[in-house]
């Protein structure tokens, strides 16, 4: 049994049911994997030996092993962990005092194919499993004496299609038992699949939700991210007015300025007209290179007239800084093969 990849109530019942320990045993696992963070049973020093002997025998308690750690000029980190098959993927940590951002994986390569994306241009490899996407977080929490504030999950692939173990994450690391990030300093970052949105809106936590959207012209995102071909704009804003009316949160709608492709006045038209009604924040993201895609980052006059565009007729508009492209760990960048040139 992957006992890290349980959440609270999933490992009381195994605890109680299959070994048929006390429930008790169940919160001190908890804490000794998701709070101090040991990776043996062995660590567990107030459970009795022959209770150690028998978790040891039949459970599992997984860590990953960082295999490459680069450092961007701006400070921030991406680490290469490989997985137990082999597989290798990536993450990020973005300082940004007095927050520390851990930016999350989902799967080994996506299989979106978004035209822009390192990872989407590497194909889909495998779903991670909840005690991987945990293993991650830990990973990243233990290279640093800081606390983790943030989390986004932004990394390798596509959240919403590999839900049960996102969901399953999701509720571990808010848990108060253990490394307690609140769920309001969790984001989930999608590109909007049918069916998805739905999904994290009826999970508990109030979760923060962003949204790649990259344009709000029906044609232009379909160039960009096929899977709009299935969910149109208007299906996306029904999910979206819905989620911040359940959640009672403002969402982020992420837009990437693409050189000649969503960075028109025609294009900003078309955002505000999106974003009018709903209760959001604009992130206004610049393009960062990709080898082998045929995009262009947009120059300063552009940028500038789109944000000009949008500044007095939304109601927030922030133009990000991209972190970490010099190392290829800005959004987008993640990926196999991605070096110096910088996902949903
Ligand atoms: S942008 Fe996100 S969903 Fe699209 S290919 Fe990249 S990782 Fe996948």
């Amino acid at each position: 049994m992957k006992v890290s990849g349980l959440t609270f109530p999933d490992l009381k019942k195994w605890v109680t049911a299959d070994l048929g320990m006390k429930p008790y045993r169940a919160r001190q696992l908890f804490s000794w994997i998701h709070l101090k963070r040991v990776t043996s049973f062995y660590q567990m020093t107030d459970i009795s030996l022959s209770a150690r002997n028998r978790l040891d025998r039949v459970g599992e308690i997984t860590a990953l092993a960082i295999c490459d750690t680069i450092t961007a000029d701006d400070g921030t980190l991406k680490y290469s962990f490989t997985l137990g098959d082999g597989e290798v993927i990536e993450s990020v940590l973005i300082p940004d005092p007095p927050r520390l951002t851990a930016c999350i994986s989902t799967q080994a390569g996506c299989r979106r194919a978004c035209t822009f994306c390192q990872t989407g241009r590497g194909g889909f490899r495998r779903d991670l499993r909840t005690d991987e996407i945990v293993a991650q977080l830990y990973g990243l929490q233990n290279s640093t004496d800081d606390r983790i504030s943030n989390v986004v999950f932004m990394g390798m692939g596509e959240p919403m299609d590999n839900f049960p173990a996102l969901s399953d994450a999701l509720s571990i690391i808010s848990d108060d038992r253990g490394i307690c990030i609140g769920a309001r300093k969790i984001t989930v970052s999608t590109i909007g699949i049918p069916g998805g949105i739905g999904r994290l809106a009826q999970l508990d936590g109030q979760y923060g939700l962003a949204v790649s959207l990259h344009s709000a012209v029906e044609s232009t995102r379909r160039k960009l991210m096929p899977v709009s071909r299935t969910m149109s704009l208007q299906e996306l804003k029904r999910d979206l007015m819905d989620y911040v009316s359940r959640k009672s949160r403002r969402i982020t709608l992420e837009y990437c300025l693409i050189a000649g492709i969503n960075d028109t006045i025609e294009e900003a038209e078309a955002l505000v007209e999106f974003a009018g009604d709903i209760e959001c924040k604009i992130n206004l993201l610049i393009y960062n290179p990709v080898e082998g895609a045929p995009y262009r980052r947009p120059d300063i006059e552009s940028v500038n007239r789109f944000m000009h565009y949008l500044y007095p007729r939304c109601q927030a508009v922030i133009l990000r800084r991209s972190r970490g492209s010099d190392i290829a760990a800005a959004c987008g960048q993640l990926g196999p093969s991605a070096r110096n040139t910088s996902a949903t």
